[in-house]
């Protein structure tokens, strides 16, 4: 995994996107070689201990004792209009009592408000109607999960946080977006091209994903000023409301990345498995091979150039429907959005060299 010293926020969004997150298929393992992402099943962070108690939402959204599904895994679960929590004894027991329903509870606060988001900016391309979907902790047990760089997982119509909660936080809304996608859509994302750029686009640069930017101070006091610091100096701080801009950060990202910033480094690509970025890949692509955060960034650029219908209604096409649909092959397409990254960073104030 590669690493940018003295940079903080900057070196964590590298990490940050090699462990964006998983969907839809099940994970090949044997495909995914080894990394430097936490081969353990242990929380790297713990809930935040000067957050003020959530009482909105433990008001709202009490625990409840688990009768039915999977009750011994999960003896409690709390529910929401969008979701219903699965609370495994385990994750209970590893973190504590508190702790766990500290983090829970902190997530809360804003998950509905996100996932709110995310049906309105997917209206029209999902089912009117949306079943609330079933979320698991399952931060023990799951050594096989945790061998992979991915703080979630949307696979059988459930979302699974494997990593404890700040990384669960950073997560939600793009496994959420893979719910609505992948089950609340007819038809729905094929391929991991669409399925990660509409799932990364969405709820990174047109939701506010108040969750995420919970992921980027959770267990970080002692690295405020760090971040802000690091934010203001490449132009990625928002005065107003006194935080890192993720959005911003998003396309600053994408552009080192277009930089060139990664060749010859490993990173976690759409096609969902660990591989180097060769010169021949910096130059020229292919839809699987694109970082998190490039995928999000190119989604933005076909939506303002083509259109949010054309490019959602051909979530489901192959390399070549996709040439037929937007008269480019996706060469073409990918080098206009390089250009138009670029351009975008410069009107933001990013500094991106
Ligand atoms: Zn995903």
């Amino acid at each position: 995994m590669i690493k940018r010293a003295g940079v903080f926020l900057l070196t964590l969004i590298f990490v940050l996107c090699a462990a964006a997150c998983g969907g839809g298929e099940e994970p090949k393992t044997t495909e995914t070689p080894a990394t430097e992402a936490p081969a353990t099943d242990v929380p790297a962070t713990e809930a935040p201990a000067t957050e003020a108690p959530a009482t909105e939402a433990r008001e709202a959204y009490p625990i409840e004792e688990n009768t039915g599904y999977k009750s011994e895994t999960y003896p409690y679960l709390v529910r929401t209009p969008s979701a219903v929590w699965y609370l495994a004894a385990d994750d209970i027991a590893l973190l504590g009592e508190e702790a766990y329903y500290d983090g829970l509870y902190a997530i809360l606060e804003y998950a509905e408000a996100d996932f709110a988001d995310a049906r309105e900016a997917l209206k029209g391309y999902i089912f009117e109607e949306v079943q609330p979907v079933n979320i698991h902790t399952d931060f023990c047990g799951h050594e096989d999960m945790a061998k992979l760089p991915t703080n979630g997982y949307f696979t059988n119509g459930t979302i699974s946080l494997y990593r404890g909660w700040a990384e669960a936080a950073d997560v939600l809304l793009h496994e959420y977006v893979h719910y609505l996608t992948l089950n609340r859509a007819a038809p729905s994302t094929a391929g991991n091209y669409w399925r990660e750029s509409v799932g990364e686009y969405v709820s990174r640069l047109v939701c506010r994903n108040r969750t995420a930017d919970m992921y980027y101070t959770w267990g970080r006091e002692d690295q405020l000023s760090e971040i802000e610091a690091e934010a203001k100096q490449y132009g990625f701080w928002d005065y107003e409301e006194e935080r890192a801009d993720t959005r911003k950060l998003t396309f600053l990202y994408a552009q080192m990345v277009l930089n060139g910033d990664i060749v010859g480094h490993e990173y976690f690509c759409i096609g969902q498995k660990t591989i180097v970025r060769t010169q021949e890949i910096q130059d020229d692509p292919a839809r699987q091979d694109l970082m998190y955060s490039e995928a999000a960034c190119m989604m933005a650029y076909l939506v303002e150039a083509y259109g949010r219908d054309l490019v959602f209604s051909n979530w489901n096409s192959s390399v070549m429907q996709m040439e037929d649909a937007f008269g480019k092959t996706f060469s073409e397409l990918y080098h206009e959005f390089a250009e138009w990254n670029a351009e975008q960073c410069a009107q933001m104030g990013l500094i991106t060299g």
